[in-house]
This record gives C-alpha cells, structure tokens and sequence, in this order.
C-alpha cells in the first residue's frame, strides 16, 4: 500500500463539508488500491513503484485528472465536482477515486497505448468496483476506442467472451512494448474490428441499441 496524502485547499467549498461527510479518505484511498490491484494485477504482478499517492481537493473545472511522477502521485479534485454530487456523493467520491487511482497504477505502452483505451480500462475498474454512476449506458460509442464508459462496457464483453483475466492481460501486455492493436488479436483470437463488430451485434441482438 502507497503513503497517501491529503491536501484540501478549499476548507469553506461546500465541496469539502461534503467529502468528510461521506468518506474516511484513508478508507476510500485504501479501498480504490485494492479495487486497482484485484481487477489488473496479481499478486505477483502489483507494480511496486507507486510510492506516495496525494488526494489534492481543490477549485477547478471538471472532475479529476491524475499527475505526477512514476513514485509519487497526484489525484486533483474538483471541489464544485463533489458539491454538484451532493445526492450520491459517497459512491461518486468512490467511484472518481478508484477510476483515477487506476491511472496512478495501470501500464500505457510506454506513452503510446490509445487515451480512449486508458480512459476505457480505468472507467471498466470503476465498473467492476460496483461504483458506476446511474447515468452510464450501454451502446453509446461509436467506436471501439470512444473511451471511458463505451470503452469500459466493450471490455466487459471481451472479459465475458475470453475469460476472466483478459483485461488483466491486456495491461500487463501494455507495460513494455509499443502499442499495437493486435495486443487483442494475441489475446482473444480476433482482431479489434471483428471484436467491435460482434458486439454491436450482440448490443442489437439484445435491444440495447
Ligand atoms: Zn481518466
């Protein structure tokens, strides 16, 4: 397990009453590192260079980005991001957390790996957390790469299809080589177009488009 730090630089943001309301940041850090390291890694396999991870909650536009070094992370918060949360802050305090955590862990083919698989594979942690908001659906991509939840729910369907494991193989296979699309063919026997296809047909056949 990581240090982690807390900084808050706005103590009287709504944003913030809210946040201590409703999680224990050591409990929800702890929980969104369990969450990364069960769903990508084995025990064998947990990266050891994630040091110290700073949880920063603070006023800007958005919801979250990660930064920081290879030993030393950063997770900014927007404070407006909790308060507009207000009604489900606890799961989305939880979720936000664990799909940004997934970025302070997980590997990007060395700067080369699509960022709408990235996003995919962070929002498909935060799926399998059981932490995804009420407002995701299905069938929204238009393509296989669209990112976050479209991407995430593609992945979903490769696991259900391939086996449990696939998308843990699939980061690991992003850990020291460039990007390649046939890190899917290598993984489940088909290419990503054929993959894209067979699950916009399987979104059709199950009148989810
Ligand atoms: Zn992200």
């Amino acid at each position: 397990m990581p240090n982690f730090e807390l900084r808050v630089e706005d103590l009287s943001h709504p944003g913030t009453r809210i946040f201590f309301a409703n999680v224990n940041p050591e409990e929800a850090l702890r929980e969104a590192v369990v969450s990364v390291c069960s769903w990508l890694f084995t025990l064998q396999d947990v990266p050891l260079n994630v040091q110290n991870v700073r949880l920063v909650l603070r006023n800007m536009p958005g919801v979250a980005y990660t930064t920081g070094s290879y030993t030393h992370k950063e997770i900014h918060f927007a404070l407006s991001h909790i308060e507009n949360s207000a009604t489900r802050a606890r799961d989305e305090i939880r979720g936000v957390l664990t799909h940004e955590m997934v970025h302070c862990f997980q590997y990007n083919a060395k700067g080369t790996c699509p960022g709408g698989l990235i996003e995919g594979i962070a929002d498909w942690v935060r799926l399998n957390a059981g932490l995804g908001p009420p407002h995701w659906k299905e069938g929204r991509g238009r393509k296989w790469d669209a990112g976050y939840e479209s991407t995430a729910y593609f992945l979903s369907w490769i696991e259900a299809q391939s086996g449990r494991g696939t998308i843990r193989n699939l980061n690991l296979g992003l850990e020291d080589r460039q990007y390649s699309d046939a890190v899917f063919q290598d993984l489940t026997g088909s290419s990503i177009q054929d993959l894209w296809r067979l699950y916009r047909l399987d979104l059709e056949t199950r009148g989810v488009v």
